[in-house]
Parts: C-alpha cells; structure tokens; sequence
C-alpha cells in the first residue's frame, strides 16, 4: 500500500546526482519540480548552485524541463530563466503534465525521472506515471505555506520508513 510512495531515489539535493549516475540509471529526461527543489518556497530565482549542475547533464545529452503545481507565470518565468519548457499549473500528483512533459523531452516515462520534495505530489505522480522517482531533501523546509509543512508531517515518518528499509543502508543516496 505504501509502495505508490516509495521513491526510486534519495539524494541530498539535485545536483548530488551526477550525469553518469542518471546515465546508469537509464534516465535521459529530467523533470524538475520548483519549490524546495531548485529554489526556495516561493522565492524568484533558483538556487545558486543549480546552473553549473544543470550545465553539466545537459552536455551529458539529459533532457530537462519543469512541472511545477505553481501558477502559470512562475513557472514561466523559471522555465525562461533557464532555458527549458515548463509546465504549470500540473496538480501532482496527477500525471497529465508529468506525460506532457516527457513528450516534449521525447523521452519515454522509463527513460524519464521527477526529482522533487514531496512524496504526496512529485514522487507519488512519478510513480504512477511509471517514471522514476528522486526525492531531494526540501531546500528550506522551515518556510513553506501551512498546507505543505501539514504535509511534512506524513512524509517524513513515510522517509524514514523507506530509508530504513532501503537496499544500501540508508545513506544519503539509496537506490531501490
Ligand atoms: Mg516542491
């Protein structure tokens, strides 16, 4: 029952997957969650260390774009500031967006992987697209609307459980 949640992937944050790793995986198609992934809640601009991460895996050949469930011009404006498509508005976990998203990348769900924080929109909605599933550790946790730390409290009892019970020990990036 829990299984739909389970991440295929822990990492600290994005760029601690590296291109050869995403490659061994078989992922070719990345797509990027916003908020307490790549930037802050509700902040403008994408943390400082995402550019030269993202520079690296696009020489790679990795295909990245952005579904976020924020409004339509925030995701825009992430999507123009780094040079990727963007989808918004996607409701994760609803797949729709998710599937979009791929096609653009022309990157089967197989190939294709979310990297987001939270289990109950980006990792489940991955799963249930059959994409693989990376879930990031939030990048600033304390400061997120109410609805979104009420939603901690499921998954981090939820993360502790997978880790605990992940095939390598638990050590900051497992794979399942
Ligand atoms: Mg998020």
């Amino acid at each position: 029952m829990l299984e739909k949640f389970r991440p295929s992937l822990f990492v600290d944050r994005a760029s601690s997957l590296q291109a050869d790793r995403m490659k061994s995986l078989g992922i070719r198609g990345l797509i990027l969650d916003i908020d307490n992934t790549i930037a802050q809640s509700g902040r403008s601009r994408p943390e400082p260390w995402l550019q030269d991460w993202l520079a690296e895996i696009r020489q790679a050949g990795i295909q990245t774009s952005i579904v976020s469930n924020s409004g339509a011009k925030r995701s825009a404006r992430f999507g123009e500031l780094l040079g990727m498509p963007a989808f918004a508005r996607a409701g994760k976990p609803s797949v729709r967006r998710l599937l979009e998203a791929a096609a653009c990348m022309g990157t089967p769900p197989e190939n294709t992987a979310v990297i987001g924080d939270q289990i109950f929109t980006d990792i489940w909605g991955a799963n249930r697209a059959g994409m693989k599933s990376i879930r990031v550790k939030p990048v600033r946790p304390w400061r997120e609307p109410v609805q979104v730390m009420f939603k901690r409290l499921l998954e981090w009892p939820l993360c502790l459980y997978f880790r605990s019970r992940g095939k390598t020990g638990g050590k900051g990036e497992d794979l399942y």
